[in-house]
């Protein structure tokens, strides 16, 4: 399998390559060659898979001959032992042909964890394979990081450099960060907004000279092949629960970099019957502007109560839009021009073509509060803020009640206890039992000017030899 650019102009990868690179040479984003596709009939075969089989079945095509099918079982089995829960992605159903996918079963409660669990493994695979020492270099605004870092403690050819914005991510997030007791984890705290940690990140991978002539710097964001690929599995999954994946099943996706969803349209592309696919944004609407109003101009970022979903510009839609655009490489660098420097318009055809499977809704901070209080009152069910988002919008965009409809719970509400506090409730709720020490644990971090000679010495420093 390999893989190319959405802009065109890189040479095409290996799946290996593709992962380590992150970002293409010319400035797009990997996709496959070709998306594998299976018969209605051969994926129902499925349906009695253990999630760990069902996971192999789903990446083994992507992965091609790049890593041997036992090495790949072994790396998968490895990567959702630590679930804490033997379904690792269970339904609970909320309402009439209604269901929640709970994906905060991992080690940090967030479904990061499904990509960075899997891709940690796979990084300390490939890395002493290929006898490579590497360094990751990512900023945080809160669940990234803290899914990273677990995925990659245990690695001994990573060196691990996480940026978050000092004092602006929930005590819970920062202390999932900085009490893991690794010799290979940095946390930095920079004196800044979580905009100039990524621009201190970007500045830094475009010039590397600052490392040592063996390391090279790997992103572990979200526009990464190997994370999408992970996030795959659990739509078939889903979809083979509650219709054997021959009928038709619909999901909402909290949505802010267009990752998790992306992997449900991929799930699509390849065979599997899926209805809606349902954007929901927070007050940071841009994505639904675009689907409702073919609108796409720039606005200022707001703080809200969902968090993880403040984006602006939404990096893996322009992998969407690539197929949209009949995958013409130079009419998604045009696109991808125009919506940095403030508006993007799709063509008639491409906006007719992505409303045929997407569909939007925006949900403000006021709004989820009175989401999160009304399902508990319902159903005695305590959802966080993201999975608020992604429910309401089921219910209001959904076309008909005849498909199981599949909203996706991407955190646990112990880790947004601000927002339970607003919801109304007066205990925050409680943390999972293998976490709950989290506040008495020790805490390592530096604090950091946003200076780049200053990140860059403390990374020189820092690396282990
Ligand atoms: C990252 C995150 C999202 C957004 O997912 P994308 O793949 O970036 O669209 C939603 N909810 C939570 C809790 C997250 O951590």
């Amino acid at each position: 399998m390999k893989y190319i650019s959405t802009r065109g102009k890189s040479p095409p990868k290996t799946f290996d390559e593709a992962v380590l690179t992150g970002l293409a040479s010319d400035g797009g984003l990997f996709i496959p060659q070709e998306i594998p596709h299976f018969s209605l009939e051969e994926i129902s075969s499925w349906k009695s898979f253990s999630y760990h089989e069902l996971a192999q079945r789903v990446i083994n095509p992507f992965v091609g001959d790049s890593i041997p099918s036992g090495d790949l079982a072994r790396l998968i089995r490895e990567a959702y032992s630590g679930f804490r829960n033997d379904s690792v992605a269970p339904l609970v159903k909320t309402g009439s042909n209604e269901w929640v996918l709970e994906l905060f079963h991992g080690p940090t409660l967030a479904f990061k964890d499904f990509a960075l669990q899997f891709l940690g493994n796979l990084l300390d695979y490939i890395l002493q394979k290929r006898e490579q020492r590497v360094v990751i270099l990512g900023a945080t605004s809160g669940d990234t990081g803290s899914a990273a870092i677990e995925g990659c403690r245990g690695c001994p050819n990573i060196d691990m450099f996480i940026l978050h914005p000092h004092e602006r991510v929930s005590d819970v997030q920062r202390r999932q960060m900085t009490t893991v007791n690794a010799s290979n984890v940095n946390n930095v705290a920079l004196l800044g907004s979580f905009d100039d940690c990524q621009n201190m990140v970007k500045a830094c991978f475009s010039d590397q000279s600052f490392l040592p002539p063996d390391r090279q710097l790997v992103a572990v964001n979200s526009i990464n092949w190997a994370r999408i690929v992970a996030q795959i599995v659990y739509y078939f999954w889903a979809a083979l629960r509650l219709e054997s994946g021959t009928k038709q099943v619909s999901f909402s996706v909290p949505t802010g970099n267009f990752g998790d969803i992306y992997a449900g349209y991929i799930a699509h592309k390849m065979g599997l019957p899926i209805n809606q696919l349902i954007i929901a944004t927070n007050a940071n609407d841009i994505l639904h502007r675009c689907v409702s109003a073919n609108d796409h101009s720039l606005k200022p970022l707001k703080r809200t109560l969902a968090p993880s979903m403040d984006i602006m510009i939404s990096s893996n839609f322009e992998r969407l839009l690539f197929d949209l655009y009949d995958r013409d490489g130079a009419a998604i660098e045009r696109l991808m021009a125009d919506a940095k420097s403030g508006n993007m318009y799709l063509d008639d055809a491409a906006i007719i073509e992505l409303r045929k499977l997407f569909f939007s809704y925006k949900c403000d901070d006021q709004h989820l509060l009175s989401v999160i209080s009304s399902v508990y009152r319902d159903s005695r069910y305590l959802i966080d803020p993201h999975t608020a988002i992604g429910l309401e919008a089921a219910r209001k965009c959904r076309i008909s009640d005849e498909f199981p409809m599949v909203a996706l719970a991407t955190a646990h509400p112990a880790k947004f206890p601000e927002a339970i506090r607003k919801a109304g409730f007066a205990d925050d709720p409680k943390l999972p039992e293998h976490m709950s020490d989290l506040f008495e644990l020790k805490e390592k971090f530096i604090v950091l000017e946003n200076k780049r000679t200053d990140v860059e010495n403390f990374i020189k420093e820092a690396i282990t030899r």
